[in-house]
């Protein structure tokens, strides 16, 4: 690894890029880096850079939290070590360069609270089944011009939703994403504007699942640096105003056993593959409380808003939090896929694949029946309607968000005793922070941090 760091390294030092980005994701979905010159980066990619134990406890507003007794004191520090094959010249910062890191321990271990490993861990687990995922995140995000307070004074374009119009005046930064995205090594399947104020969408291409967690970190980079480069600012928050549309950052997955592709069927997945999405129905509002986790999370999940507000899933439905998408003869095979929509840019993308493939996983081993998927709307039911179909809310609160969790000891489980006493202590804090702020100010506090 040493090798391919030095020659990346003198490459590098050629092209003239001064510094590498080291960088991960913490529990808040808040990209955290530390950059090390060029000069530097063989030794980092053998020994790592020193940092404090404590970023797993930061909450969204970077305090730190003690309550988590594992890490209840300002002493410890931890490796961060470049993943070297993963490695990018930034298209949009020319002097820098960026990898995701591994986070360990002083020994080289892998650190208890290192939430690609526990990706790593899942999908490796998959691998021992003979279970192949893939996976890809569509991002959605608003723009306003650069220093804003906010998005919908001045809205970064004029829509009409999906209208080619819309993005004229945003010409530049287009061209820019596109570009800067190739160049780094990012596939967008698609980019348009969004149904809500000022709102941009770009799709990932999907990939093996933890490239697709380091992708979705890398997009953030580049979409914050182009929009620098064009005098706008971005908000990835999960909600930008509290009738605007949200920002979702939907996850798409699927899975393969020995070359088939377990979620195809006739309109509806059927065997595992009815295995897989029934795992995701079942263990819904844990991982929700893990994929969309904030308290703006909660302020998103809003019936009417295509987001996902209760348990069930639909074939094409827009309003499920769980959208089977069907494959057909003309998008060929390997097309079908599960979309989770509860999740956001506040989740931390390596555990929120992480507990998706978990909840799948465990549905393909236990089989849960698979209800009836639902095509409307079931917010506008009746309560007794939705009771009478297994149709219960998400957690709406922090309290239910965590309740939720500890309720799913298969969700639980998957971070491990001490990532989960961080998580935990993570969201109380948050929590805390919350509760004497009206919803306007929590908003307004999340917007400019992802
Ligand atoms: N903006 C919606 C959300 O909060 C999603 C809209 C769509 O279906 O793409 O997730
Ligand atoms: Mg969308």
């Amino acid at each position: 690894m040493t090798k391919a760091a030095s020659a990346a390294a003198k490459d590098f030092a050629a092209a003239g890029v001064g510094g590498v980005h080291l960088a991960w994701a913490d529990n808040n979905g808040i990209p955290r880096s530390r950059i090390v010159p060029v000069a530097g980066l063989a030794d980092a990619a053998t020994r790592g850079v020193g940092a404090t134990s404590l970023f797993a406890v930061f909450d969204s507003h970077d305090s730190i939290t003690y309550r988590h007794a594992g890490l209840g004191t300002p002493s410890g520090d931890v490796r961060l070590v470049p993943v070297v094959e993963r490695l990018r010249r930034l298209a949009g910062q020319p002097a820098l360069a960026w990898a995701p890191v591994r986070q360990l321990t002083r020994d080289g271990a892998p650190w208890p609270y290192c939430q690609r490993a526990v990706l790593e861990a899942q999908v490796a687990e998959g691998a021992k089944r003979g279970l192949e995922f893939r996976a890809g995140y569509e991002l959605e995000f608003a723009v306003a011009p650069a220093g804003s307070l906010d998005v919908l004074t001045v809205p970064g374009h004029p829509g009409p939703a999906y209208s080619p119009h819309a993005l004229v005046g945003l010409d530049g930064f287009v061209g820019a994403l596109l570009h800067d995205f190739e160049a780094n090594g990012l596939r967008i399947g698609q980019l348009h504007a969004e149904y809500g104020v000022a709102q941009l969408e770009l799709s990932l291409a999907p990939t093996d699942p933890v490239s697709a967690a380091d992708d979705q970190l890398l997009a953030r980079q580049t979409i914050h640096a182009a929009a620098r480069v064009h005098g706008l600012a971005v908000s990835f928050a999960p909600v930008i105003g509290l009738g605007a549309a949200g920002n979702g950052w939907h996850l798409h997955t699927s899975v393969r056993r020995e070359g088939r592709h377990l979620l195809d069927g006739d309109g509806r997945p059927d065997g595992d593959g009815a295995g897989y999405l029934a795992g995701l129905l079942r263990d819904l509002p844990a991982l929700t409380a893990i994929t969309a986790p904030s308290v703006p999370s909660t302020l998103r999940l809003r019936p009417g808003y295509f987001a996902g507000a209760y348990t069930f899933w639909g074939v094409e439905n827009r309003e499920a939090p769980l959208r089977y998408v069907p494959g057909s003869a003309l998008l060929g095979d390997g097309h079908a896929n599960v979309e989770l929509k509860t999740s956001d840019a506040s989740a931390n993308p390596y555990l929120a694949l992480a507990v998706v493939l978990a909840a799948g996983m465990a549905g393909i081993e236990d089989a849960p029946a698979l209800p009836e998927p639902i095509g409307e709307d079931p917010g506008g039911w009746p309560d007794e309607d939705r009771e009478a179909r297994g149709v219960r809310p998400l957690p709406a609160n922090p309290a239910e968000q965590d309740a939720a969790l500890v309720a799913s000891p298969r969700i639980a489980g998957v971070l491990g005793d001490e990532l989960l006493g961080a998580f935990r202590a993570v969201r109380a804090s948050d929590a805390a922070w919350a509760a004497e702020r009206t919803a306007d100010e929590i908003i307004a506090a999340h917007l400019w941090r992802y």
